[in-house]
This record gives C-alpha cells, sequence and structure tokens, in this order.
C-alpha cells in the first residue's frame, strides 16, 4: 500500500482556542492504525502547546536559518525542536513573495535544516505568466537545484518536496492531471540527477487548492505522494476526509 502524507497548512489562521478545537476534532476522528502520516503546519505562537498532544507531527511555516542572535521576531530550528516541532515548511511562494525569499535564503534554511537533521518540505512551483511562457520547467528546476545543492544523500530522509503552482494556491484552479503528472514526473527526474536511485525515494506533494472533489483524481497520479493542503485543513474533519481519497 502506498503511503502518503498529508499537510495541513494554516497559514496565518485560527485562535488558540480554536487551534485546539480542530486538534480535539481531529484526535476523535483521525483513524487510529492510519497507515499515512499527517502533518500539521500551524502558526509558531500554537505549537508549544499543540505539540503536547502527541497525536499529529506538529511542523512550523518558518524558521530563521541561524541558531541565535539579534533577529527580533524570528524563532530558530532549535527554538523550535525545543517544543516538540518536528519539521520546517520552506520556500512556500507566500514567503517567497509577501517576505522577499529569495532562493539562496531558502537554500540557507534547507542547509539549516540538514544541519540539524531536521526535517523539512521544500515548496516550488512556477507564476501563471512562467507557465504561459512554457518556462515552467526550467524555473523549477533553478529553485530546485540552487536549494538542494548541499544535501547530502545521508540527508535525504528529512526532504519532502512539495509542487505548489502559485496560480493554484487558494484560488480554487486546481492543476490538471496531465499538469500534475507532468510536473511531478518532472522533477523526480531532477532528483534522481542529483541523488541517483536515491532520489526515487523522496516524496513528492502536490499542492493547490486540493478539496474533496479533486483529491482522488490527484491522489491516484503515481509520482504523487500526498498533498499540502491550505484552505481545506481549516477544518479537521474537511482535511480528514481528503485522507479517504488516498
Ligand atoms: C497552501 O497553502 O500551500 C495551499 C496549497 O493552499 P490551498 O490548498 O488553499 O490552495
Amino acid at each position: 500500500m502506498r503511503k502518503f502524507i498529508l499537510a495541513a497548512n494554516w497559514k496565518m489562521n485560527l485562535t488558540a482556542a480554536e487551534a485546539q478545537d480542530w486538534l480535539t476534532q481531529f484526535n476523535d476522528l483521525v483513524t487510529e492504525n492510519s497507515t499515512h502520516e499527517f502533518r500539521l503546519y500551524a502558526p509558531s505562537l500554537f505549537s508549544a502547546e499543540l505539540a503536547k498532544s502527541n497525536t499529529i507531527h506538529i511542523g512550523a511555516q518558518n524558521a530563521f536559518p541561524s541558531d541565535f542572535g539579534a533577529f527580533t521576531g524570528e524563532v530558530s530550528i532549535p527554538q523550535l525542536i525545543s517544543v516538540g516541532v518536528k519539521s520546517l515548511l520552506i520556500g512556500h511562494s507566500e514567503r517567497r513573495s509577501y517576505f522577499h525569499e529569495s532562493t539562496e535564503f531558502i537554500k540557507e534554511k534547507v542547509d539549516a535544516c540538514c544541519q540539524h537533521a531536521f526535517p523539512f518540505i521544500l515548496c516550488c512551483g512556477e507564476d501563471f505568466e512562467t507557465r504561459e511562457k512554457d518556462e515552467y520547467l526550467s524555473f523549477i528546476r533553478n529553485q530546485l537545484s540552487t536549494a538542494i545543492e548541499q544535501v547530502e544523500k545521508e540527508q535525504l530522509a528529512l526532504m519532502v518536496i512539495a509542487y505548489e503552482p502559485i496560480w493554484a494556491i487558494g484560488t480554487g484552479q486546481t492543476a490538471t492531471i496531465d499538469q500534475i503528472l507532468e510536473v511531478h514526473g518532472y522533477i523526480r527526474s531532477v532528483l534522481i540527477d542529483f541523488f541517483g536511485e536515491l532520489g526515487v525515494a523522496v516524496p513528492i506533494l502536490y499542492g493547490g487548492s486540493v478539496n474533496s472533489s479533486n483529491a482522488k483524481s490527484i491522489f491516484a497520479c503515481p509520482e504523487v505522494n500526498g498533498g499540502l493542503i491550505g484552505g481545506a485543513s481549516l477544518n479537521a474533519s474537511v482535511f480528514l476526509e481528503l485522507a479517504s481519497s488516498l
């Protein structure tokens, strides 16, 4: 049976009380012996409290790639580890565009995760103009090859890739199955170029307006190993409903 990763990205949503309600509902509904891995990328503010429950992998949406220092407003990987956070989301398009995170800065985060043996999901994906110009494959190769340049084969188990076409995030406009098949197959070939046969085992998630109507056909694609879910993850039962498509 294929093992999938279903990752909820709450972004900057929910209050502390709503976050606890979500977790209670998730714990009530989740199938205990599910073979799949569920992850929750919550605002860091709630991480310590959520991690106490130990029923779902809690990840962080952001971290600064230094261990400590004068970086007002930021949190470090050792700080996240100290409260039970288990992984980091890196390179989400919202961080790239609103917070001007360059691919070189994203590489620093990847390297910091590797240094701490801290798992991470590395997001990549093109904007609409790049797709229209038919330059999306080379764009994605550049994003990935810069970010993973220094990842060693021994560190590969830490890494998950998420393909998130920017034009599909939060828009309701999901990529077509053909588009997903093409890009996921291409990302797999980039991973094999870098890491040889070990690249076959790196999970590749799809993200971009996944919902209960399209999840089944997306998760049936051969190189799709799970999903990164924004809007449809804000309600625990809707999020878990997607797992029934796996
Ligand atoms: C995301 O936040 O990464 C995402 C894919 O959002 P949505 O599912 O809402 O498109």
